[in-house]
C-alpha cells in the first residue's frame, strides 16, 4: 500500500534507538525526509546516516534533550515547519508510591506530558495553515492498564492522553490528525533493562525473566520496533485521515479487555 506521504517532512523525537528509530525507519521507507533527535550525538548521527543512506531521504540529526526547554528550542529551530510529528522520550523510573514527591512528578510530567504538548503547540499551527498534518505520540500500554511500579509514567501519560482527546477534535477539521500509539512490551534496550531488573529482583537469569514476561503475552513474544514503526507510518499516512484521537494498543494481546 502506498502511504501517500513521499516528500513530506517529519520530526521524530528520541529516535536513535528503539521505538522512535522504528518510526523513523518506517517513515523514511515511505520517502519522508526526517529530523531525528536523541541526546547522545554519536549513535544519533550513526542512525541518521544509516537511515538516509538506506532510503535515499534527507535526514538531519539534532542532538538535544527534548524534555528541556533549550533542547526543544534547538530541535524546533532546525526542524522548522513539519508535516509529521512523532513525540517520544525516555520513560520515568519505576518505584513505589511512597518514593515520589512533588519534584519527581514535575520531572515526569515535564518529560512525558508537557514536552509532547509543547511540541504540538509549536508545530500544529503550521500544519493547520497548510491544511494537512499528522501527529503520533508514543505513550504506553500503562494508559489502558496501569503498571503499578510505573506510577510516574501512569500519571504523566494519562495527562497527555486527556489533552490529545480534546485537542485532536479541535484540529481535525483542518486535516490535522493526532493519535497515540501505546506500546506493550517491545524488544528494545528498555525491555532488556526491565528484564535485568526482574532477574535481579527475583534471583533468576535474564533469559528466565524474559521467558516469564513473554508467557504473559498471548503472542508469546515481544513486539519489534519494525512492527511498531509500520503502525506509526500508517497513522501518518493519507489513509489515516478519519482516525482521530485514538489510543492504539500494540501489545500482542497483553491487555485482556474486549474493547
Ligand atoms: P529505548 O530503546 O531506550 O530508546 C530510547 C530513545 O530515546 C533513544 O534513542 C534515546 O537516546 C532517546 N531519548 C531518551 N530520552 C531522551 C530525551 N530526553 N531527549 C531526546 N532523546 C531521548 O526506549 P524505547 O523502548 O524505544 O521506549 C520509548 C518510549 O516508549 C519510552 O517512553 C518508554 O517508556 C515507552 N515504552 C516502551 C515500551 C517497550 O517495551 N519498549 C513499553 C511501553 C512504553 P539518548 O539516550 O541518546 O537520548
Amino acid at each position: 500500500m502506498d502511504m501517500g506521504i513521499r516528500g513530506k517532512k517529519a520530526l521524530v523525537c528520541a529516535s536513535s534507538k528503539g521505538l522512535g528509530r522504528g518510526c523513523a525507519e518506517a517513515l523514511a521507507a515511505e520517502g519522508v525526509d526526517l529530523v531525528m533527535n536523541a541526546r547522545t550525538k554519536g549513535p544519533l548521527e550513526e542512525a541518521a546516516k544509516e537511515i538516509g543512506y538506506a532510503h535515499a531521504v534527507t535526514v538531519t540529526p539534532v542532538a538535544a534533550d527534548i524534555t528541556s526547554e533549550e533542547g526543544r528550542a534547538e530541535v524546533l529551530s532546525v526542524a522548522g515547519d513539519v508535516d509529521i510529528l512523532v513525540t517520544n522520550a525516555g520513560g520515568p523510573p519505576p518505584g513505589m508510591w511512597t518514593d515520589w514527591d512533588r519534584d519527581d512528578f514535575v520531572k515526569a510530567l515535564d518529560a512525558n506530558m508537557l514536552t509532547p504538548i509543547a511540541l504540538m503547540k509549536a508545530l500544529l499551527p503550521g500544519m493547520i495553515d497548510q491544511g494537512w498534518g499528522r501527529v503520533v505520540n508514543i505513550t504506553s500500554v500503562s494508559v489502558k492498564s496501569p503498571i503499578a511500579v510505573l506510577g510516574l509514567s501512569n500519571s504523566a501519560r494519562a495527562g497527555l492522553t486527556g489533552y490529545v482527546a480534546g485537542t485532536s477534535r479541535q484540529v481535525a477539521e483542518h486535516g490535522v490528525i493526532i493519535n497515540n500509539l501505546l506500546p506493550g512490551i517491545h524488544a528494545t534496550d528498555r525491555a532488556v533493562s526491565l528484564d535485568n531488573g526482574a532477574a535481579d529482583a527475583d534471583g533468576i537469569s535474564v533469559e528466565e525473566a524474559k521467558a516469564r514476561r513473554e508467557a504473559t503475552i498471548p503472542a508469546r513474544r515481544y513486539g519489534t520496533p519494525e512492527e511498531f514503526g509500520a503502525a506509526c507510518a500508517f497513522l501518518c499516512s493519507q489513509h489515516a485521515g478519519f482516525i482521530v484521537g485514538q489510543n492504539i494498543l500494540l501489545d500482542g494481546g497483553g491487555v485482556n479487555t474486549t474493547l
